[in-house]
């Protein structure tokens, strides 16, 4: 890409984990254009919410419109990053991460493993190196594509009908 999209120093963090390094290069838009588009939404979307009064359930439209219309120049007036590139391995599971090209964020910004679950933040900082043997939490790391292991530790609890407990003199070796 041109020279305005440099890569930056990134890592993602997950708390009680050791970071990972990841890779983001990413053209940072100026104040003026973030807020630019932020107030074109804004206004596009004052113009299109009175318009919508008129599609039943007629209330309904307009604030939904005013809302959503508030919640994206928000985004768009703090998000000064647009991602040209980006690769990362999650935390917990080693997992890659991904990112679209052309995807706005600002940092830190939060992600969502889709293997683990777990929800990651993509800060500014360095990442310590990974010797591949750093076993951190509860366990080993299953292999990729592993099934998941039974969980059938528990006690069998009521599937067994209840033992006899009633005594009798036939069923012991007393004698008189
Ligand atoms: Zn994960």
């Amino acid at each position: 890409m041109d020279a305005a999209s440099p890569e930056l120093q990134v890592r993602l963090a997950l708390f009680g984990y050791p970071p990972t390094a990841a890779r983001l290069i990413a053209h940072r838009r100026s104040k003026t254009a973030c807020r630019g588009t932020a107030l074109l939404i804004l206004i596009g979307s004052w113009i299109v919410a009175p318009l919508t009064f008129f599609i039943p359930p007629h209330l309904e439209w307009p604030i939904a419109i005013l809302l959503g219309g508030a919640y994206l120049a928000r985004r768009a007036w703090t998000r000064d990053l647009v991602v040209v590139e980006f690769s990362g391995t999650c935390v917990k599971c080693r997992a890659n991460i991904g990112i679209r090209a052309g995807a706005t964020l600002a940092i830190p910004h939060t992600l969502t493993c889709a293997r683990c679950g777990h929800t990651l933040v993509l800060e500014y900082g360095e990442a310590p190196e990974t010797t591949g043997s750093v076993e951190v939490g509860n366990g080993p790391i299953p292999a990729p594509g592993a099934p998941p292991e039974p969980d059938d530790t528990r006690p069998p609890g009521r599937l067994h009908p209840p033992r006899n407990s009633s005594w009798s003199p036939a069923g012991s070796g007393w004698v008189d």
